[in-house]
């Protein structure tokens, strides 16, 4: 095919309908998205870049909707459960999920995204799925809605350098930041379950409905969850962990009206925390 806006068009097309499917594009746009003449040069440096690579790509074999009922293998379950409770601090669980082959997002990702923070903190925050930047880094929320997480947490006096353990309750990038299938949930769960037992936080804050669903168990909206002192109390915990649910930064950076919904939630924690005695950092 000759390399005219007509051909241009149809590769655009379909590379957003890959990207619709679920497959990770980002390398391709950006060629496909430089000048010719920097596109050609970036061919002639390297040698493995195909020539035509919007046209080259190969078809997922993974179909373009993940199945919502896709299961693991119970022995991913199984595996995940057994490395999860030989793990007796968080150091070790995170080695044990850096060696866990059973979440197939595996194979796609650059990094396991584990956690970042202080691992003793009395303040764990859960979000969902590890995007580009976490992926690129290996850790979590590094990216511009970890940017908002941290300018969102100052503002009560919390920091992941002093009182905050954060982590996702998925370990790898889903390609193309698709959401990840109920099955690739499922088989990390075990592991953050495990984070919460180990890291017994005085209060647990789940961002966004994907995570408040797998931790929390429950279908509702984060619409209906947020503003309420809830309960986590799965596990082998000693007592029931106080947990709340608050909006997640990413849908907040589209939707900059609902920052007064996301003071809000600020403001309950900062209140729930005053209640329970945890010591912050003096804020503004
Ligand atoms: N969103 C998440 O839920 N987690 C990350 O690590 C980054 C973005």
């Amino acid at each position: 095919m000759e390399n005219t806006a007509a051909s241009q068009d149809a590769a655009r097309a379909l590379l957003a309908f890959w990207r619709a499917a679920g497959v990770d594009m980002d390398d391709a746009e950006a060629v496909f998205t430089a000048r010719p003449a920097a596109a050609s040069e970036a061919r002639a440096q390297n040698q493995a870049l195909p020539a035509r690579v919007p046209f080259q790509i190969e078809p997922p074999t993974p179909k373009a909707k993940p199945k919502a009922k896709l299961q693991p293998a119970d022995d991913a379950v199984n595996t995940a459960r057994a490395l999860a409770a030989a793990a007796s601090n968080v150091a070790e669980l995170r080695a044990a999920v850096e060696k866990f082959e059973g979440c197939a997002l595996r194979a796609t990702a650059r990094n396991t995204v584990f956690s970042d923070g202080v691992e003793s903190a009395p303040i764990l925050i859960l979000g969902d799925a590890p995007r580009k930047d976490e992926d690129e880094q290996g850790k979590p929320f590094v990216g511009a809605s970890g940017q908002m997480l941290d300018r969102m947490l100052a503002s009560i006096g919390l920091d992941r350098k002093a009182n905050v353990l954060i982590s996702n309750t998925i370990f790898w990038r889903p390609p193309g930041d698709r959401d990840p299938t109920q099955g690739e949930a499922v088989s990390c769960l075990p592991f953050v379950e495990r984070l919460i037992e180990l890291n017994q936080p005085k209060l647990l804050i789940v961002m966004g409905k994907a995570a408040a669903n797998a931790v929390l168990q429950r279908e509702d909206t984060v619409m209906k969850l947020r503003g309420r002192k809830l309960a986590y109390n799965r596990g082998g915990l000693k007592a029931p962990v106080n947990a709340m649910v608050m909006l997640h930064p990413a849908y907040l950076l589209g939707r900059p009206q609902q920052k007064r919904l996301a003071w809000s939630d600020l403001l309950f924690a900062e209140a729930w925390l005053e209640e329970l005695g945890v010591e912050r950092a003096a804020h503004p």
